[in-house]
């Protein structure tokens, strides 16, 4: 078991994600007793004392974000659920969207009736087959409920939601894209300031919170900020969704509470590295947060990633980060060059090529990576790649250039023996496989 449960506290069967199994959950008490008993600012001071952090990848406190919306202000106010989960190894707002989306609609009424925003978004990716149909119908079953549209359990207060599917853009994961691609324009990202709490949506006040920040909303509220703050720890509150792929034995999506062992995460709820090999290495956020080395690392403090304990600061103490929630094992064996280049591919394909350092810079990039896999690399190639990621370093519009950039370097300076041994040896150390097992080739 992986600590208290906060999203995951039921069983999945083949109806989990429909009303009448959310109502038995005891779904939409939470905006009842809201709507019944609390004033809009009320509901911010709560998520402010729960303190809740961002899911998506920054783990901004939630609350804080809502702070800059005066819902007495008179103007239109937006509420946006980012579930555009794009981030390569990341899948656990799916597991939301498919098996609760009551829990998310709930939360966002929630965030909605505290923001005074009359008109809230679901933004999910375009691949999203399942969860998209299961939202759909879950948002059409709150509205015959009653629990969006005018006057909603008779309190005065409206709200509708829209479901808008993205293109299978990477970038319109970012929020300003993300705003840009629901106005019909080119999901560009945009310089802030101004904040998209001040100007976001059509010009207006807009909050973006991830679907897993949102979703845990609901819960706070019914249970109190207090209660909240006992789960996890001082600095990092509450539980993660953490979707693990990879070489590990038991993939899929796990609720943790922060503050949880990683050994006991990855070498018991989880049943190891495929196999019973080693840890070579782990991404723990997403391919955009930096790699951490399984065994003897470098440059972490303690010497292995089963000496950390799950929370942002544990993370961030390392160089690296939660970020997504998005963690990939990786066996002994597997070629981190080639890990790379996959990599290296993606952003490169990604880039929106609205900035010179972006866009000349990831094509630059995949180039040398390419060069290097093909037995063609140069001694001078390593290095070209560092500064390469180096000059992306706060140049960007949005983070994608820099997050290309920090995990480069991660595997570089991790790696560096196997850069260095495929450009001398036009082989890789690890026999030139991505795949450090055939079984897992075939599966
Ligand atoms: Fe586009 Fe890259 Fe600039 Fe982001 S950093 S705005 S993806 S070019």
């Amino acid at each position: 078991m992986t600590g208290r449960k906060i999203l995951m506290n039921f069983e999945v069967t083949p109806d989990s994600h429909t009303l009448g199994a959310y109502l038995g959950r005891g779904g939409y008490q939470t905006i009842a007793k809201v709507l019944r008993e609390m004033k809009p600012e009320d509901v911010t001071k709560e998520i402010v004392a729960s303190g809740i952090q961002g899911r998506g990848g920054a783990a901004f406190p939630a609350g804080r974000k809502w702070q800059v919306v005066d819902p007495h202000d008179g103007q239109p106010h937006f509420l946006i659920a980012n579930a555009d989960e794009g981030e390569p190894g990341t899948f656990k707002d799916r597991w939301v969207l498919e098996h609760s989306p009551h829990t998310l609609l709930e939360s966002m009424l929630v965030a909605a009736y505290a923001l005074a925003a009359r008109h809230t978004f679901v933004y999910i990716r375009g691949e999203f087959d399942q969860p998209y149909t299961r939202l759909a119908a879950a948002v059409e079953e709150a509205y015959a409920a009653g629990y969006f549209g005018e006057n909603i359990l008779g309190s005065g207060f409206s709200c509708d939601v829209y479901v808008f599917r993205g293109a299978g853009a990477y970038v319109c994961g970012e929020a300003s894209s993300l705003l840009a691609s629901i106005e019909g324009s080119r999901g560009y990202p945009r310089n802030r300031p101004p904040r998209l709490t001040v100007k976001g949506l059509f010009q207006r006040p807009t909050v973006v919170n991830n679907v897993e920040t949102l979703s845990n909303l609901a819960w706070i509220i019914a249970h109190g900020a207090e209660e909240y703050r006992k789960v996890g720890t001082p600095k990092s509150p509450g539980t993660r969704l953490i979707s693990i792929s990879g070489h590990i034995q038991r993939p899929g999506v796990y609720e943790v509470e922060m503050g949880y062992s990683w050994a006991k995460f990855l070498h018991e709820d989880c049943g190891g590295v495929l196999h019973g090999r080693k840890l070579k290495a782990l991404i723990p956020g997403g391919i955009s947060s930096q790699v951490l080395t399984g065994h003897g690392a470098k440059v972490l403090t303690a010497d292995s990633v089963d000496s950390l304990l799950l929370d942002h600061q544990a993370l961030w103490d390392v160089g690296s980060s939660l970020g997504s929630g998005g963690m990939i094992a990786i066996a002994e064996g597997t070629c981190m060059v080639r890990l790379l280049q996959v990599m290296l591919r993606f952003y490169h394909h990604e880039s929106c090529g609205q900035c010179t350092p972006c866009r000349e810079g990831m094509g630059w990039a995949h180039r040398i990576i390419d060069r290097i896999v093909s037995g063609e690399g140069r001694p001078e190639d390593i290095d070209r790649l560092l500064h390469i990621s180096k000059f992306n370093d706060g140049t960007t519009i949005c983070g994608l250039g820099d997050a290309a950039g920090y995990a480069t370097i991660a595997f570089i300076e991790h790696f560096r023996d196997e850069f260095e041994y495929l450009i001398e040896h036009k082989r890789s150390k690890n026999d030139g496989r991505l795949e450090c097992l055939p079984e897992v080739a075939n599966a």
